[in-house]
């Protein structure tokens, strides 16, 4: 049985190691040309029953420990004028919550866990097609081509693989802004404290600007804004494309504007960004997304069902890749089984998942978000017990 496995991410990569450490060889096509070619992102929290699950089945549990910062579960939430609001902190060195760790290690984690063949670089799929045996016939950028018996597309946001299932549409959420301030202890030691070991979360009316700290002493920025954010006269005109919306996000100053009146202590992680604001659009599937069985090729992680990012994507994509694997393991000789027995308990896993990203990240851009959050994070007092 020849596996493909479009896209080498958190999702794919799991999927490798586990099917190599039952004894079942796949490849990994990825777009890109090395592991290092572009910088993976902020850090992510592990959580026990997810991401830490599917670590575990890849006998990664111990690395995964050596590399994982459980100080960097601590996070603050403030309001505009800086007041604290929420300060969760971990209980020191437990690894019992969610503890961070930076998606580069992660990455590197899961690549150096595999033979050195497994993995593709340089091969973005543009096309799969079924051969009339059984299979499908892949198309790469640049005119290579293979041929695999199972594909499973693993290949994030925008996946290829997913026309082949389901014609569900992706729409735009939010809008979300990165800086990063490098090497901050020394140059920027305000921030540095302000932000922590782990997150920060500054949360105002629709607008949220957000700092975490990474392993290699960088800051990382992120701010979050509704996707219609902009006001008639920002907008491109109609005939320009909808990415050109994001011009008016690339300038310090233009982005500055939008926290008029927000402690200048906190949106001086605005000002010390390295470079000049990266926007990008954040799209989501439909809640329940689901597709008819089809022999031979199944979906993962966010090619199977992208969510707005408030935690889960990335620990679902990683448990994804542990259930199909266990499958696959189960039934060698029934793939087409094996993935059918995936996908419905995948479907039914992710529905209430995807339905709580949902709120959340609407609660996360409303008008009464700080109020929601605080709300969100304190402890009901108990009932008091019913009279006999
Ligand atoms: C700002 C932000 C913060 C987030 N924070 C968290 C968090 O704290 N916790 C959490 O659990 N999740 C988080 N997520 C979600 C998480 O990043 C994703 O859900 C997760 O990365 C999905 O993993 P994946 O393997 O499915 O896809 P990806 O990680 O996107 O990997 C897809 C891979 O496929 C490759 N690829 C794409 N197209 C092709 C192609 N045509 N051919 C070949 N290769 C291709 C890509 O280069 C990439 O390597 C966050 C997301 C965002 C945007």
């Amino acid at each position: 049985m020849r596996i493909a496995i479009a896209g080498g991410g958190l999702g794919g990569l799991t999927l490798a190691r586990i099917l190599h450490l039952h004894g079942i060889g796949a490849v990994v096509y990825e777009r890109e040309a090395s592991r290092s070619a572009r910088s993976q992102g902020g850090s992510l929290d592990l959580h026990p029953e997810s991401g830490q699950q599917a670590l575990a089945d890849a006998g990664l549990a111990g690395r995964f420990r050596s590399a994982a910062r459980p100080e960097g579960e601590e996070h603050r939430i403030l309001d505009p004028a800086g007041r604290v609001l929420v300060h969760h902190r971990p209980q020191p060195g437990s690894f019992s919550g969610r503890p961070e760790i930076d998606r580069s290690v992660l990455r590197d984690l899961l690549l150096d866990s595999l033979p050195g063949d497994t993995v593709v670089w340089r091969h973005r799929l543009v096309a799969a097609a079924p051969r009339p045996g059984g299979g499908f016939g892949l198309t790469f950028d640049g005119g290579h081509s293979a041929d695999c018996d199972v594909l499973i597309g693993a290949d994030g946001a925008r996946s290829v693989v997913r026309s082949l299932l389901t014609d569900a549409p992706l729409s735009c959420v939010a809008t979300l802004v990165e800086l990063s301030i490098g090497d901050a202890d020394r140059r920027h030691p305000d921030l540095a404290e302000l932000v922590g070991p782990g997150n920060l979360w500054c949360i105002g009316e629709r607008r949220i600007l957000a700092a975490q700290r990474l392993s290699d002493g960088s800051i990382r920025v992120g701010i979050s804004l509704p996707a219609n954010d902009l006001s008639a006269n920002e907008l491109p005109p109609n005939d320009r494309p909808v990415d050109d919306r994001l011009d008016a996000y690339r300038s310090k100053r233009a982005l500055l504007e939008r926290f008029d009146g927000w402690d200048p202590g906190l949106t001086a992680l605005i000002e010390a960004g390295d470079g000049p604001p990266v926007p990008r659009r954040i799209e989501a599937m439909p809640t329940g997304t689901r597709w008819a069985h089809r022999p031979g090729v199944t979906l993962i992680g966010d090619a199977a069902h992208l969510m707005p990012p408030v935690g889960e994507g990335a620990n679902q994509a990683m448990l994804d890749a542990a259930e199909l694997a266990a499958a696959l393991a189960a039934q060698p000789a029934d793939p087409g089984a094996a993935i059918r027995a995936y996908e419905e308990a995948m479907f039914a896993r992710i529905h209430p998942i995807a339905e709580m990203s949902a709120r959340v990240q609407a609660m996360m851009l409303s008008p009464t978000a700080a109020d929601d959050i605080v709300r969100f994070f304190t402890p009901r007092p108990a009932e008091p017990a019913a009279a006999d």
